[in-house]
């Protein structure tokens, strides 16, 4: 093992990987632990196109793309009150399918090989028990080796990244998501009988029911193995008289839509299961460690964000360690970003998933006679779904967000097309704007008038902030910036910063505009109802706020 490790990554999954190959990229000695001798199966088979981009980046693409894994060309849903089934296609990419459904046992064994080219220092068959607190600036694990030693290893930094089976529930506070997510997952491999005709299906098929949800995903180029799952409430796991293949089988015989798929297969090996519910640690990372993967949060089996995001966030992670350990004095900062980005996901994948069981629980089957979605909807389909927005409402909020993002790329910003990513990046930014919503009526209670008192809203603070790293960056940038309280950062102009200086702790609106016009003369806010609009604007965005001057310096909620 490398001597004085820099950081040690506890688990050797996606997100540990990840984060290892970009410590190593960026000449860190980092060793990565792996309780198991070799990679094993485990649920996570199903890649978007996102996260296929995310594998390719770790290296090892050559050996991925000839794993014989099953390309995967789109997603099918037959969903409760949907017009069915209708499906998301997506599109080549540079002549190669955009994404996979990957064996996992085959899958991770390339991403460890990856992970040492890159310079890692993999160690398998070492189980962490424990992760210690730091002390004197160094941070410790105890470990078992191989040969059933009982080791301690220390490094100035450790990431948990032992996924939902690592003990990090009982270290970290851990908070369980909404009962609408409490779910247990049970599913197999069906192997097809020799002779029978392949299955060309080269999508993934996703049913939604209201009693419970299926997957069915081929898992190889040959068509000879798929997964098929079942997510269900956790309390139906429980039932006594139940017991888990028999669930299993009965929810698989109930879907019309399976049984030419597994006609000529056979149940290969025991149905497995697990808990599938979502829940969050309460804190993501801290002095001396970080929680990446599935040992930060999880939220859903279906969505199949997870490898994505254990990639994602996995790099981000690297991204973290590689700032901190050139410059302690960021740290603060730094764990705050990651501490927000991580939750900022997790929020947001438990609103989509949420609207994707709310849909298949409150409709009671596909819809007939409802006119068909169209091939080429099929993406505006599944955003109204996963959105919980009808079509007519999505189509205005789709067309604000674009009309923005085009202005922003008119702007010198990327361009934009409505590709999966963008998809995604729109929910994010509505629901974000939902809860910036929230948050101003929470707040602001009066209009904006001469003897209101505007001051910095609660949380909101000007300094020296860090910033996710431009594309193909290793480390995190910072500039001066102001910031609000749900973590969101804006490059600090000089009207910005003048504005702060005079807000003090609050004045009267007449009072601010005066002061601010002597600081910042240049900037046409001479204008008064110009100058309001853009304090308006700003307390849309969480950064300012104001009360009635009789109502004292205390804003009423
Ligand atoms: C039922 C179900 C279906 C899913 N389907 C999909 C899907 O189709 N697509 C998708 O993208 N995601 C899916 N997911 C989610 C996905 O499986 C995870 O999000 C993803 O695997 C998380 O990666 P990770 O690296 O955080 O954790 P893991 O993949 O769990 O890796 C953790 C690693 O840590 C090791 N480890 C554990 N304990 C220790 C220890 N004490 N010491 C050292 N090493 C340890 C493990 O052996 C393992 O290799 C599904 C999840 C469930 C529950």
């Amino acid at each position: 093992m490398i001597h004085e490790p820099e950081v040690i990554v506890a688990g050797g999954g996606p997100a540990g990987i990840a984060c290892a190959v970009a410590l190593a990229r960026g000449d860190r000695r980092v060793v990565l632990l792996e309780a198991e001798l070799a990679a094993r199966d485990h649920v996570g088979e199903s890649l978007s196109p996102t996260a296929w981009q995310a594998v390719l980046r770790l290296g090892a693409a050559a050996a991925m793309r000839g794993a014989g894994f099953c390309p995967k060309l789109g997603a099918t849903f037959s969903w409760s009150g949907q017009a069915s089934p209708w499906t998301v296609s997506y599109p080549m990419v540079d002549d190669q399918p955009p994404a996979y459904q990957a064996r996992r046992a085959k899958f991770d064994a390339i991403l460890l090989t990856a992970a040492s080219a890159a310079g890692a220092d993999v160690q398998l068959g070492w189980r962490v028990e424990q992760i210690l607190p730091p002390s004197s600036g160094t941070a410790s694990v105890l470990a078992t080796s191989p040969y059933g030693e009982s080791v301690r290893l220390a490094a100035p930094w450790v990431v948990d990244a032992r996924g939902r089976s690592g003990p990090n529930q009982s270290r970290h506070a851990y908070r369980t998501g909404p009962a609408e997510l409490d779910h247990a997952a049970l599913w197999g491999f069906w192997r097809r009988r020799t002779g029978s005709p392949p299955d060309s299906r080269r999508t993934s098929l996703l049913i939604g029911r209201p009693e419970h949800c299926l997957w069915y995903y081929p898992l190889d180029e040959m068509a000879s193995l798929a997964s098929v799952g079942v997510v269900i409430s956790a309390q139906a796991d429980d039932d006594p008289v139940g017991g888990a293949e028999k669930l299993y089988r009965a929810a698989v015989a109930s879907c019309p839509e399976l049984m030419p798929l597994l006609s000529g297969t056979v149940l290969e090996g025991p149905v497995r299961s697990c808990a599938a519910n979502a829940g969050a640690c309460e804190q993501m990372a801290g002095d001396g460690w970080f929680l990446v993967g599935d040992a930060a949060f999880f939220v859903d089996p279906l969505l199949t964000p997870g490898v994505q995001l254990a990639i994602e966030h996995g790099t981000l992670a690297a991204a973290c360690l590689l700032t901190l350990l050139n410059r302690r004095e960021d740290r603060a900062s730094v764990l705050e970003l990651y501490d927000q980005v991580i939750r900022r996901d997790y929020e947001t994948y438990v609103r989509l998933s949420s609207n994707l069981y709310h849909a298949a629980r409150t409709s009671a089957g596909p819809v007939p006679g409802q006119a068909q979605v169209p091939p080429a909807d099929g993406q505006f389909a599944f955003l109204s779904l996963i959105s919980g927005l009808p079509r007519s409402e999505l189509a205005a909020r789709l067309g604000e967000y674009m009309s923005l993002r085009n202005a922003v790329a008119e702007r010198g910003g990327a361009a934009v097309a409505l590709g999966e990513k963008e998809g995604f990046s729109f929910l994010r930014w509505l629901f974000h704007k939902d809860r910036l919503i929230a948050e101003r009526s929470a707040r602001i209670v009066s209009r904006l008038a001469d003897d209101c008192v505007l001051r910095p809203a609660v949380g909101a603070a000007i300094g020296h902030e860090a910033f996710l790293p431009a594309d193909g960056g290793q480390v995190l940038t910072f500039q001066p910036a102001v910031r609000n309280r749900l973590g969101d950062r804006f490059a600090a102009t000089p009207e910005l910063a003048a504005l702060f200086a005079v807000l003090g702790e609050g004045r009267p609106l007449a009072e601010i505009r005066r002061l601010f016009r002597q600081k910042a003369p240049d900037t046409g806010a001479g204008c008064s109802s110009a100058f309001d609009a853009w304090i308006e604007l700003l307390a849309d965005h969480a950064l300012v706020e104001w009360a009635l001057a009789r109502e004292g310096d205390v804003c009423v909620a």
